[in-house]
């Protein structure tokens, strides 16, 4: 679709808008239109529109689970992480909006003494992508707080109310990835009376484990999800690569399962990268390695 066209139907969206500067990887091409809504309301009409035009709609949170290709997102990508940031605390009831940043909601909830958030204080996505992705850490994962999100389903133009249960909330993954066009707007979880101090106490500790345990690099975080009874650092670690790099991507000394961007790195070489690791893994280990970061655009 001709940029102009888009302009047209999209005035607030950035055109051609390189998306590395909206990724943790800091990796992927332009937008060919990309869109922060300030409202549901803004989001819900630019979807509506192209649906109506045909153009194909992404949905980016913080970009910290993303590997964005290097000829980047056709159609429209609308960003949450700035936009949709209210959130509210209920009783032991946290209300949040799908662009609040975890660790946002995990030093709030502990400084008002609401327990169960303090797992979130090291993933650096939002309040939606946790929900796609059932982010989690430290044995605590979003399904145990999560009550329901409100969901819109661009096919029928309606909000729905979806369930923990029927958000099928399992190890990094929930009903969304079989639903590529929802879009999640808000979220309640449910906590329990905690001690303020005991909580920051906790956060602390979690935020010092990470600082010491991961790279202070441009990465997505975990590359691969867990093999079954093992941890991916560790199995890349034994199969020897620790260090390989190619381009300007490399497997973090530090811990084997995140893949560091010196800068400049390209989606072609973070990809040959992911392989390699796979393919000596197996040869090597006879594990199969399963990506966790969602890849998205053209190559
Ligand atoms: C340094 C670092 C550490 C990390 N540590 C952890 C960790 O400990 N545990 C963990 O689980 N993860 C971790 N991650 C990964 C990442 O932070 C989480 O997966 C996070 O939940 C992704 O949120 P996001 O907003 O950045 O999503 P994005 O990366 O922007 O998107 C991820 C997926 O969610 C979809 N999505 C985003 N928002 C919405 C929405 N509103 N509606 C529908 N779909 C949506 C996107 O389309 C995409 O498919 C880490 C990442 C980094 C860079």
């Amino acid at each position: 679709m001709h940029v102009e066209t888009l302009q047209r139907l999209f005035p607030a969206a950035k055109l051609n808008e390189p998306l590395k500067r909206y990724t943790a990887w800091k990796i992927g091409g332009p937008a060919d239109a990309l869109l922060e809504p300030s409202s549901v309301e803004e989001l819900m009409e630019a979807v509506e529109i192209a649906r109506k035009h045909d153009v194909s709609v992404t949905i980016l949170g913080g970009g910290t689970n993303v590997l964005i290709l290097d000829g980047g997102i056709r159609g429209l990508t609308i960003r949450l992480a700035r936009a949709l940031t209210n959130s509210r605390i209920t009783g032991t009831s946290v209300i949040a909006d799908a662009g609040v940043l975890y660790p946002v909601l995990a030093n709030m909830t502990a400084a008002r003494g609401l327990a169960g958030f303090e797992f979130a204080t090291g993933i650096p996505g939002t309040v939606g992508g946790a929900v796609y992705m059932n982010a989690g850490a430290y044995e605590a994962e979003t399904r145990e707080i999560l009550r329901y999100a409100d969901v819109y389903k661009p096919e029928s133009g309606r909000i729905e109310r979806l369930s923990n249960v029927e958000l099928e909330l399992s190890y990094r993954r929930s009903v969304l990835h079989d639903h590529p066009g929802w879009i999640v707007l808000r979220t309640t979880y449910d906590l329990r009376p905690g001690d303020p101090q005991e909580l920051k106490a906790r956060i602390k500790e979690f935020r010092a484990r990470r600082m010491n345990g991961s790279p202070n690099r441009p990465s997505c975080g975990s590359t691969f999800k867990r093999p079954k009874d093992d941890f991916p650092g560790r199995v890349i670690e034994a199969a020897g690569l620790k260090g390989t790099r190619i381009g300007q991507i490399e497997i973090s000394h530090v811990h084997a399962n995140y893949f560091i961007n010196h800068g400049g790195g390209s989606s072609e070489d973070a990809l040959k990268l992911i392989e390699l690791a796979r393919k000596t893994v197996r040869a090597k280990l006879d594990i199969e390695l399963e990506i966790e970061v969602q890849v998205l655009g053209d190559p």
